[in-house]
């Protein structure tokens, strides 16, 4: 016997059933009012194994962050694709990005802190260079790139025009980062979030409110706590 997939219903003035795929893994059903309820079960039922399947690939690509037990073998972020961390003897620096993560077995006790470290460093190095680069498309001035490993905050312009950003960056979509850069960009010259600095961020980014809906749906998968 196969499980039963569970799932809610959402009564609407709808006229079909459509079966909902959250990121989080819940399966939602909606369906117009009167429908009985053995025929969405019997409707679900059908489409089960395809679910199931859908389900898993999401899970797989998903990081569990409050699952996570920073050991070997588990999967990380880097620039929106997930790599594999994996234990290495004789390599040159502690940790290091290739087709995986390897890190230095010697340290292997302290995999959490190293791996913050690692994501900060290559971030000051990435955003440092790409955040140049895309000042001199837009023709803003900032001065200084500060990254940090704060979580709540993924960006921040001061009244000097120096940008602060989250280590996080590194591990989204780099069309995620390219968002966040250009909304930080942006504010040099609106310092507020008024429809003109929104409209000056449409310039850049005129996806920008897919962009915000993904990290709505999506951050809380890549935080480290
Ligand atoms: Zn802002």
């Amino acid at each position: 016997m196969d499980d039963k997939i569970k799932y809610g219903i959402e009564h609407s003035k709808r006229t079909s059933i459509t079966i909902i795929l959250k990121s989080n893994g819940e399966v939602i059903v909606r369906a117009p009012y009167g429908i009985p309820d053995d025929y969405i079960d019997n409707f679900v039922r059908e489409k089960q194994s395809r679910i199931l399947k859908r389900l898993s690939l999401m899970k797989s690509r998903i990081p569990q962050t409050e699952l996570r037990k920073f050991e070997e073998g588990e999967e990380f972020p880097y620039l929106g694709k997930m790599y594999r961390l994996k234990l290495a003897e004789n390599i040159i620096d502690i940790i290091e990005i290739k087709d995986e993560i390897y890190l230095d077995s010697n340290y292997k006790h302290n995999i959490k802190s190293l791996l913050k470290a690692f994501y900060r460093d290559k971030a000051q190095e990435y955003l440092e260079k790409r955040v140049k680069h895309l000042a001199e498309k837009t023709g803003f001035t900032y001065g200084s790139i500060k990254v940090t490993t704060a979580e709540k905050r993924l960006g921040t312009c001061t009244h000097y025009n120096d940008l602060r950003f989250s280590y996080l960056l590194i591990m989204f979509p780099p069309e995620i980062s390219d968002y966040i850069i250009y909304h930080e960009l942006s504010h040099i010259k609106e310092k507020n979030h008024s429809p003109r600095f929104w409209k000056l961020v449409e310039v850049y980014v005129p996806d920008y409110k897919q962009k915000k809906k993904w990290l709505k749906e999506n951050i809380n998968h890549y935080k480290f706590f």
